[in-house]
């Protein structure tokens, strides 16, 4: 199996992120691979861990005040073994290909998971929203999708949003794809509810998660009732984990976003929730301005001097990293253990380093990888394509009973994966091979292609 990282490495030694997210499968599937010769006689784990296609284009735009700006576009068709290539756009200055290519192998076992039949891909830019003004926002989605439409369709590529691409970036995509195509298709999923997009998306990934971790603590007698819980980050995540958190009777006393965190030890009911979506959604304001209006609330800037976290060395149940990839290191990872948390469920993905992850499986506490605990936004994704499909919109609570469905399933997967190869209670091997075995059995059964 180190030939295959090696492999990689040479191939494109500038591309760490990918190479951990490819490491992180190897370890968990070799006693699949030793159990099963005839896939590593399909040269399976080369096939896999090359995208089907790579699309990189130029996206030129004009600003306000008239300039020129030149961004680069990306879309990375990772795997159509089980459905069409599915999985979200990102807008953040640090997107490069190994963060896309990473986020689109992740998908690939993720979207297996869930049960419906999504392959997995990934895409961006690295424009930074932040700061523009909606009619610009508006001028680089149209520009991008001039080109991206040539690649996507309702049954070869179904992108939706990520970090830096909600509701307004969606709309402006569709609003292109659907000018330059002249149809109206289910071509993107997270679409506005007038114009085919399902309820309880948005809701989707931070409920999800928050019924992952439930199924978790079940198996420990326990609930999230009276837990409390740090969170990170404060976009479309981090705001419905807190949401379901405080429907099931937890507490959560932190939230942050690239400037810095804030602690509220009091915690944040649903009038100061109410108050970050407004800021965030709405006014697209800092988090440091939630401190600035609650005094229970103590705002700590981001310190790139630090080695750790401050956000994670808090007393605290549990963890929900919801922000981005890497943001939980071994110290991190050791400040959460000391200071009581029993369980982390990733609302982020590969929000914590391997060596981090290592730190959770040794003492055993119930942790469960983004690939499993944020599925939740795809699977909603996938109901918002079989609506499309059938030209009609579900009820909230028919979607949100099949959202709870799907995530006791990717629950029971996990378990029952991890158990048969040996590993039980580890939710990182469980999801893994139970996400490998179906998307690798599909491409054994299409041939070389
Ligand atoms: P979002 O609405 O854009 O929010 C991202 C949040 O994370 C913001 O608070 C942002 O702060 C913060 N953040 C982003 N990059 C950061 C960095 N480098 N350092 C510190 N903070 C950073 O995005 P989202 O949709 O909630 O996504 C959050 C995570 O969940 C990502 O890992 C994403 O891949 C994953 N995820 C999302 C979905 C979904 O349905 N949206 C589904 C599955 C997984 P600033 O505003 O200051 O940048």
């Amino acid at each position: 199996m180190s030939e295959i990282l090696a492999l990689i490495k040479e191939r494109d030694p500038d591309q760490k992120e990918f190479h951990q997210a490819v490491q992180e499968i190897v370890d968990s599937v070799k006693p699949v691979l030793d159990q099963n010769p005839e896939y590593r006689q399909a040269r399976i784990m080369e096939r896999i861990t090359e995208p089907e296609r790579v699309i990189i284009f130029r996206v030129p735009w004009v600003d306000d005040s008239g300039q020129v700006q030149v961004n680069r576009g990306f879309r990375i068709e990772m795997s159509s073994a089980i459905g069409p290539y599915k999985g979200g756009l990102r807008f953040h200055p640090s997107v490069n290909l190994s963060i896309l290519k990473f986020l689109a192998f992740e998908q690939v076992f993720k979207n297996s998971l869930t049960t419906l039949p999504m392959g997995g891909g990934k895409g961006g830019s690295d424009f930074d929203p932040k700061g523009k003004s909606d009619n610009e926002v508006m001028r680089f989605c149209q520009s991008f999708m001039a080109e991206l439409f040539r690649h996507i369709g309702a049954n070869t590529d179904v992108p939706a949003g990520d970090i830096g691409v909600g509701g307004r970036e969606i709309g402006f995509l569709f609003g292109m794809y659907k000018k330059l195509r002249n149809e109206f298709t289910g071509v993107l999923t997270g679409k506005g509810l007038s114009w085919g997009g399902s309820l309880i998306r948005p809701e989707a990934t931070g409920y999800g998660c928050v019924y992952f971790a439930s199924e978790m603590l079940a198996t420990r007698n326990d609930s999230v009732k009276g837990k409390v819980c740090l969170v990170s980050g404060s976009g479309n995540v981090a705001q419905y984990t807190v949401e379901k958190i405080l429907e099931l009777g937890g507490k959560v006393v932190t939230l942050s976003d690239s400037s810095g965190y804030i602690y509220d030890e009091q915690g944040i009911d649903s009038e100061k929730l109410q108050f970050v979506m407004r800021l965030k959604n709405v006014k697209r304001g800092r988090i440091k301005e939630y401190a600035d209006k609650y005094s229970s609330a103590v705002f700590t800037e981001l310190d790139r001097g630090l080695d750790y976290n401050p956000l994670w060395n808090h007393k605290a149940d549990c963890a929900f990293p919801s922000a981005t990839q890497n943001e939980i290191n071994k110290k991190d990872a050791g400040n959460l253990m000391r200071n009581g948390v029993k369980m982390v469920a990733e609302g982020a993905n590969m929000p914590s380093t391997p060596d981090a992850a290592d730190v959770f499986l040794e003492h055993k506490i119930l942790y469960a990888p983004g690939k499993a605990a944020n599925a939740g936004g795809v699977a909603v994704s996938g109901l918002e394509m079989s609506q499309n499909g059938m030209r009609l919109n579900w009820p909230r609570e028919e979607v949100d009973n099949r959202l709870k469905g799907i995530m006791k399933s990717i629950h029971k997967s996990c378990v029952d994966a991890s158990a048969a190869y040996g590993m039980p209670g580890n939710y990182v091997a469980g999801a893994n091979i139970a996400g490998f075995i179906k998307v690798v059995n599909a491409m054994l059964d299409q041939g070389v292609v």
